[in-house]
């Protein structure tokens, strides 16, 4: 096991994995940018080191600095968390090559799956049903773009081979848009992803987002962790998920899973990874792969009671994997709600300071974060500043707990979507559950007069 680890990212996600770092009994190195640097994860940290201004590209985003800093320290690993530099796979190969342990895939997972058009491929290859589209990248001659797009059948989504956080799409309801849409979105892609390869899928016009959580060691061991609900979601942004997904059966459940063990032990794929689904009158169909921690991974901890951050260490460590699939039971029923610092009106970040923090706690009741009072949110990164998680016996007593959770949380001085979350809790639509991916915005629409 490592004796010293780097953490290579800031916020809850720093603090979840110190947290998971002291249970193992290993030190930790904080790396974080001058913005950050009087953060409560910054101060829990064993050791911190600072990598660069607030500007990420200069910071979290520095691979030269954040190895450096590891050296220096003599951390032996890296963790990257989520976002910044999880899933970039120069980077993983940086710290092998410099003799460190990266706390993820392999950098030849981590391409292969970034790409979603490869990582597409690789799925059909090993029996994971996919949405239907393109057979890899669109082809440059509009003629055969026309003839792919008919056959698939309107509407389309066109898609970035390396896109990600919900950005990269488009949508197009009919053939006398299809080449401008890929147009546009090949210069965005180029813009934002540094290559225009895009792709076609049928688009799916009422699909939940299910996903499925797996872990993975270097021994052909892989095991899955169920799966999470995670279509509450707003311009492809996750804002609530659930575990388990409602309406799944065991079987269901149990298919689906072995196919991402299969297709893991195939890809000899290293640590924690998530595959995400649409999935459409009872079928399942591959969209992407996460080959990193996500946030929502708090929810099946919840009801799995497996530890995925500790997980992770382990089997970078070369350890085999502390659980196997027979160990595995789902218990009850866990939502996360992602607390941004966010206007519930506009959606509009909204950093600033905050006067009072107050989380709620109790039994079954889980807080990710790491702000406090008096504390002040920087405007240079993402706006989430908390997950509230609850744990219950049952989808319906779990809603009751979120509510009475919801009701406990205090933050003042800036403004954050608690009040949002408040609302939806309460909305009969979505307690009683399997809502589609449009359902929220819909729902922001009709009961929040801005476009959503
Ligand atoms: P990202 O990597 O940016 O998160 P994904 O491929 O995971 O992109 O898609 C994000 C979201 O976009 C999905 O959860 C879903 O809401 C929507 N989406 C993606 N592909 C399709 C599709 N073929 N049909 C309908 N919706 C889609």
């Amino acid at each position: 096991m490592f004796s010293k680890i780097l953490i290579a990212n800031r916020g809850e996600i720093a603090l979840r994995i110190i947290r998971a770092c002291k249970q193992l009994g290993i030190q930790t190195v904080i790396a974080h940018s001058e913005a950050d640097k009087d953060s409560l994860p910054v101060r829990l940290a064993d050791e911190k080191i600072c990598i660069g201004p607030a500007n990420a590209t200069h910071s979290y985003l520095n691979q030269r600095a954040i190895v450096s800093a590891a050296k220096i320290t003599n951390a032996q690993a890296i963790h990257p968390g989520y976002g910044f530099l999880s899933e970039n796979a120069d980077f993983a190969a940086l710290i092998e090559q410099s003799g460190l342990v990266f706390i993820g895939p392999t950098a030849d997972n981590i391409s292969k799956m970034g790409d979603k058009v490869a990582a597409k491929k690789q799925m059909t290859a090993a029996g994971v049903p996919c949405v239907p589209g393109s057979e890899g990248a669109l082809p440059a001659d509009k003629d055969m773009v026309i003839s792919i797009a008919k056959k698939v059948g309107y509407p389309v989504i066109i898609k970035a081979a390396s896109g990600g956080g919900g950005r990269g799409m488009r949508v197009v309801e009919k053939e006398a848009d299809l080449l401008s849409a890929i147009s546009m979105t090949q210069t965005e892609a180029q813009a934002n992803f540094g290559s225009a390869v895009v792709y076609l899928e049928k688009y799916l016009q009422t699909p939940r987002h299910i996903e499925v959580q797996v872990l993975s060691d270097t021994h052909g061991n892989a095991i899955y962790l169920g799966e999470r609900d995670c279509s509450m979601q707003r311009r492809h942004q996750k804002v609530i998920e659930e575990a388990p997904a409602p309406g799944i059966t065991d079987e269901q459940r149990q298919q689906i899973g072995q196919a991402c063990v299969n297709a893991c032990q195939k890809m000899h794929y290293r640590g924690a990874g998530t595959f995400e689904f649409l999935f459409e009158n009872g079928e399942f169909f591959f969209i992407e792969m996460n080959t990193r921690v996500q946030v929502e991974h708090t929810i099946t901890e919840m009801v799995t009671g497996v530890d995925i951050v500790q997980e992770q260490i382990r089997v970078a460590a070369g350890l085999t994997l502390a659980h196997k699939q027979s160990d595995i039971s789902i218990t009850g029923h866990a939502f996360e709600c992602r607390i941004n610092a966010e206007s519930p009106d506009t959606f509009l970040p909204n950093a600033g300071r905050i006067d009072y923090c107050h989380m709620p706690a109790g039994f079954g009741i889980r807080v990710d974060s790491y702000i406090e009072s008096n504390y002040t949110v920087p405007p240079s990164y993402d706006s989430l500043i908390a997950k509230i998680c609850v744990h219950d016996q049952s989808r319906d007593q779990a809603i009751k707990k979120m509510q009475a959770a919801l009701s406990e949380a205090q933050i003042t001085g800036i403004d954050t979507n608690i009040s949002l979350h408040q609302r939806l809790f309460k909305d009969a639509g979505f307690c009683q559950g399997q809502m589609s991916i449009h359902y929220l915005s819909e729902w922001i629409k009709e009961n929040i007069q801005i476009e959503s």
